[in-house]
């Protein structure tokens, strides 16, 4: 079963193709990581998917309808997308931001209602940020401030959240709280997650499926034991490494060089 699908999607911004030919399934209520080098189109395909570029070529398909064809309030029901780097206006408090989410499920003429007011502060319990809903976004901690935004995209109540490297800039203890807390919003409230990762490692543990971008196009879709192999850390990422399972079989790699480097022998 697939909720997102892309299917011969070709996006091109001015004169430069970004993405060609690019077919994608997102299995449902599954975590789906997007690997691959800087400028292989990541983001691009995120925001291709969340409608925010046109393709060119090719179709998005949301629970099996063209999103072309989806009202924008109808879309953002369902689908929460979470940016690179997001900005908030200085003065917003974290309860303030979370109420944005709200706004797809509210009807222009009223105000927030009681089920919206109920529902931000579930958002806020889920993401351990309800004691500091009265703070102002601007003096968060890294992390804090992710799990804010985070909140703001659960208050949505989405099918499926997008999320741009969401672990960039933080230390490795704030990078496993916030893969601790999607992986609780898949397997408990059943939120089909589709994440750009920058770490191949952290991907493989807690995706279940992964595909690896390269020039624009997907270079490998499928479970993390198919898909981080030597030969795509080779020729996607250009370097060379050994891949050992982990204790709980996941695949982990360890760099030993950069590929094409002739190794100098003794
Ligand atoms: P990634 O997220 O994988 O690092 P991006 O999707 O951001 O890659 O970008 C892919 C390529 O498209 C890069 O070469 C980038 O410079 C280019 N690109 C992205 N956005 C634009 C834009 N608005 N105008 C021109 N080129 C862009
Ligand atoms: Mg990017």
């Amino acid at each position: 079963m697939t909720v997102l699908e892309a299917r011969h999607l070709a996006i091109r911004i001015g004169e430069k193709q970004i993405l060609s030919e690019l077919t994608l399934a997102v299995p449902t209520g599954k975590i789906t990581a997007i690997l691959g080098p800087n400028g292989s189109g990541k983001s691009t395909l995120l925001k291709a998917l969340s409608r925010v570029l046109k393709p060119q070529a090719g179709t998005v398909y949301f629970d099996g309808r063209d999103l072309k064809a989806i009202s924008s309030k109808d879309l953002a029901r369902r689908l929460a997308v979470l940016p690179q780097a997001p900005q908030s206006p200085p003065d917003l408090t974290v309860r303030d931001l979370v109420e944005h989410g709200r706004f797809p499920h509210r009807s222009w003429w009223k105000g927030p209602a009681a089920a919206d007011r109920t529902i931000v502060t579930w958002a806020l319990e889920q993401t351990g940020m309800l004691s500091m809903a009265e703070r102002l976004v601007s003096t968060l901690s890294g992390g804090e401030r992710q799990r804010a935004w985070i909140a703001m995209a659960l208050a949505q109540q989405p099918q499926v959240l997008l999320l741009d490297e969401p672990t960039t800039y933080l230390d490795i203890c704030h990078q496993l709280e916030i893969m601790q807390l999607v992986a609780k919003l898949n397997q408990e409230n059943g939120i089909t997650v589709v994440m750009v990762l920058h770490d191949i490692n952290q991907a493989a543990q807690v995706a279940d499926y992964i595909a690896v971008m390269r020039d624009g196009g997907i270079f490998a879709a499928g479970t993390p034991g198919q898909v981080v192999t030597q030969s795509m850390l080779r020729e996607v990422f250009r370097v060379e490494a050994d891949v050992l399972p982990a204790e709980n079989g996941k695949p982990v790699f360890l760099v030993t060089g950069l590929a094409n480097q002739k190794m100098k022998t003794t």
